[in-house]
């Protein structure tokens, strides 16, 4: 029996996926591989390193993004016209099972530890189902995660050691996902994982690596602790709360372990913008204390990605221009600037959808626009137009290579890590590497800056 996944990557939007050090394995497949059972052969068809071509198996499995989703449906099509049956999971199979259902002989509802092995054996028993709904195990239940199958060439490999959150912010997938209830998974798995992974470079996919209690910031030292311990000397990086500033032994900790980069959900530098995404953490810790808590992140070594939206309800043009210079100014090392996009399964689709206000939809098509970087909705106050604009505007401004110098040299100065630094100016760059796709018109990736620097290390000249 053979079990082909597939990673469908959207020819539409590539940006992130555009350069080396922003690809990261399809982790889901990597759980799928170590819980298929022995006799089927896995292989998988990784669209971030070669592109799509039809291959024989018994069962196509596919997964994706709501941005890479209309990608994963054309391959599904072929399937079907070939009579091979095809499995869709993931987060927007989850969040649109009818949609996907459409498309597939059997949909994975939620999380697939549960039900993966009682789907192969009922495909083995010719009675595979139209839907199978996960549940959300304890995470003893992830096995140790096959890493075989990725493709050599990834620069960052990924695990994950928690899933779920307790808040509720408006835009996030997260909670209607991974559940309420903050899962740990057993440190010593994840310490295994990382001695096994053949990259030094990782990326813990968590959406909050320090969590929300007395007890998840133990895990996470736990964490810190054992790569220490094992003398695992590997550098990563992973997302946290802005709360990670007020843990200075565990942020000391962290660097210690290797991190050298965190992503911080910052969303609005405004009370009235974190009142419209409901982001009751960054509230509660009051926007005049935003400065000083990047500073103490920096000030251990650790650079700060510092992830902003705009088009909130409560944005106006001024207030776009606002955050833009917020952002140049702030204590970040580099930056996410994404527009506000009604991801399905959220409150923002759902209330935007109540209200009319969504435009982007065609769909699956226009699952294509889902990526953060177009205006897929009327913004409340400014038009599409407007939105659009002061977009490219602040991105051409912000994405600059003056401006990221500037912040790559305060990076310097703070972090006093080079590996910060660095590691801050590449997300930058990658970044940037968007604005190629989406505008295309220019030059400066990230390719461009070390290419030169790289055949003279392989002795071309
Ligand atoms: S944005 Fe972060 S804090 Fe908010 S619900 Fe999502 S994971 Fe939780």
């Amino acid at each position: 029996m053979k079990l082909l996944l597939i990673n469908p990557v959207s020819q539409f939007r590539k940006g992130f996926l555009n350069s080396d050090i922003t690809r990261f394995p399809p982790l889901a497949y990597g759980i799928i591989s170590a819980l298929t059972p022995e006799h089927w052969e896995v292989e998988i068809i990784d669209e971030n390193y070669d592109p799509f071509k039809f291959k024989e198996a018994d069962l196509v499995g596919l997964t994706g993004f709501t941005s890479s989703i209309y990608r994963a449906y054309q391959i599904a099509e072929i399937y079907k016209k070939n009579n091979i049956p095809v499995v869709i999971g993931g987060i927007h199979a989850s969040m649109m099972p009818d949609e996907a259902a459409n498309f597939a002989d059997s949909v994975v509802v939620g999380e697939v530890e549960s039900v993966w092995k009682k789907l192969l054996e009922d495909f083995e028993n010719g009675q595979m189902r139209k839907f199978y709904h996960g549940e959300r195990l304890s995470l003893d239940n992830i096995p140790p995660i096959d890493y075989s199958i990725f493709n050599p060439a990834y620069l960052v490999s990924s695990t994950l050691t928690t899933r779920g959150c307790p808040f509720d912010c408006e835009f996030c997938t997260v909670t209607a996902f991974n559940g309420g209830k903050y899962r740990m998974r057993p440190v010593e798995n994840v310490l295994d994982e990382i001695e096994k992974m053949p990259q030094d470079k990782f990326f813990f996919v968590d959406d909050n690596i320090i969590g929300y209690s007395k007890a998840s910031k133990e895990h996470a030292r736990q964490i810190f602790q054992g790569i220490i311990d094992r003398g695992i000397k590997k550098t990563w990086w992973s997302q946290a709360s802005l709360n990670f500033a007020k843990e200075p032994e565990l942020l000391k900790l962290a660097y210690e372990s290797g991190c050298r980069l965190i992503f911080i959900g910052v969303e609005a530098e405004t009370e009235e913008g974190l009142i419209s995404t409901n982001k009751k953490l960054n509230k509660k810790i009051g926007v005049e204390k935003f400065n000083e808590s990047f500073d103490k992140i920096r000030e251990v070594g650790i650079a700060v990605l510092g992830s902003f939206i705009f088009g909130l309800d409560s944005d106006g043009v001024e207030d776009i221009r606002n955050r833009r210079e917020f952002i140049k100014n702030a204590n970040v090392d580099c930056y996410q600037t994404g527009i506000l996009t009604p991801m399905p399964g959220t409150k923002t689709f759902k209330r935007m959808d109540a209200e009319g206000r969504i435009v982007r939809n065609n769909y699956p098509k226009d699952w294509e626009y889902y990526s953060v970087y177009d205006v897929t909705f009327k913004p409340a106050k400014m038009s599409m137009n407007e939105l659009e604009s002061e977009m490219k505007d602040l991105w051409y401004d912000v994405y600059s290579k003056k401006n990221m110098m500037k912040k790559f040299m305060s990076g310097l100065r703070k972090t006093k890590n080079v590996d910060s630094a660095s590691w801050a100016l590449a997300t930058n760059f990658s970044y940037r590497n968007m604005m190629v796709d989406l505008f295309g018109d220019d030059v400066f990736t990230i390719e461009s800056l070390i290419g030169p620097y790289q055949k003279m290390m392989k002795g071309d000249s």
